[in-house]
C-alpha cells in the first residue's frame, strides 16, 4: 500500500491515500490537509513511510496516522480529551486537536485538549518547535488545547483525564492498566501490543505486534479487539543521559 499512496506534496499524499480507500472518513481527510507533514519531517515528508527525526525516534507512515485517527474518530469531537502516548514530533498531536476543535470559533482549552506525552525531553521539544511552524499550531499551544508533557506514557497522565480517546504510538509490552482506568466510560484506546507477551506469534509473517482497539463502554465494561499485525518501535524506558 505505501509506494501507492506516496505524493509529492501534502495534498496529493491525502489525497492518494484517500483514493486508495485508506483515508475513509471526510473528517480524517480535512484535518490531515490542514497539517503539512513537511512540518514534522525533515526528510520526505508525502513519502508513505516511516521516516527518522532524530534521537532515535521515527514519525510514523502516514496510513498508520490515518488508521489511528479512523479507529479513533467516533471519539473525537469538540470536547474531547485526547492522550497521544509517544508523540515524537507532534504531527498526530496536531492532527487530533483539528479533529477536535470546531472550527467556527478560535479555540480554547475549555472545549477538550490533547495531551502528547513523550519521554525523551529533545522529541517534546522538537515538537513544539514543529508545532509553532503553523499559525493553528501554535494557537493550539498557547490556548492550551495541545499539552506537551515529558514522562513516561506507559502511566498515562491522569491530570488531563479521563480520555474519551487514548492513542498509543510505540508498541507496549502489555495493556498498561493505567491506560485502561484512564479511558472515560465511553472511550477507545488504540494501541500496538507485542504479541509475545499475549501468548502468541505470528512465525512466518515477521510481525509480532498487533494493534487492538480497547473499548470502555459506558458501564464500565473493557472489551479488546485484536485487528492487525504492525511493526512498531517498543514503548521503553527513558534513556539514562538527555
Ligand atoms: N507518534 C509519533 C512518534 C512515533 S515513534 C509520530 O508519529 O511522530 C514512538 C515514540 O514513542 C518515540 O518518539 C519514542 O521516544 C516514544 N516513546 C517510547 N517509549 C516511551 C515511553 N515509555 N513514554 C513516552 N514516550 C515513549
Amino acid at each position: 500500500m505505501a509506494w501507492h499512496c506516496s505524493g509529492t506534496s501534502n495534498v496529493e499524499l491525502v489525497n492518494n491515500l484517500s483514493r486508495n480507500g485508506i483515508i475513509k472518513n471526510d473528517r480524517v481527510k480535512q484535518a490531515m490537509l490542514g497539517v503539512d507533514r513537511a512540518n514534522y519531517s525533515p526528510h520526505s515528508p508525502y513519502q508513505d513511510c516511516p521516516q527518522t527525526i532524530g534521537f532515535s525516534a521515527t514519525i510514523s507512515a502516514p496510513h498508520m496516522h490515518v488508521t489511528a485517527c479512523e479507529y479513533l474518530l467516533p471519539f473525537l469531537h469538540p470536547g474531547s480529551r485526547v492522550l497521544d502516548v509517544g508523540s515524537g514530533s507532534g504531527y498526530l498531536t496536531h492532527v487530533f486537536a483539528s479533529l477536535i476543535t470546531d472550527n467556527s470559533s478560535p479555540p480554547t482549552s475549555s472545549n477538550g485538549h490533547v495531551i502528547g506525552i513523550e519521554h525523551i525531553k529533545g522529541l517534546v521539544d522538537l515538537s513544539r518547535n514543529n508545532l509553532n511552524k503553523s499559525e493553528d499550531g501554535r494557537q493550539f499551544l498557547e490556548c492550551g488545547k495541545i499539552k506537551l508533557v515529558q514522562g513516561d506514557g506507559r502511566l498515562g497522565y491522569a491530570e488531563g483525564g479521563p480520555y474519551d480517546a487514548i492513542h498509543v504510538g510505540a508498541a507496549a509490552a502489555t495493556f498498561h492498566p493505567q491506560l485502561i482506568e484512564q479511558l472515560k466510560a465511553p472511550g477507545r484506546m488504540f494501541i500496538p501490543v507485542d504479541a509475545a507477551n499475549e501468548g502468541f506469534r505470528s512465525f512466518g509473517r515477521g510481525l509480532d505486534q498487533y494493534i487492538w482497539v480497547v473499548n470502555k463502554k459506558e458501564d464500565g465494561t473493557v472489551t479488546k479487539e485484536k485487528i492487525f499485525g504492525v511493526s512498531y518501535v517498543p514503548l521503553t524506558d527513558a534513556p539514562a543521559h538527555q
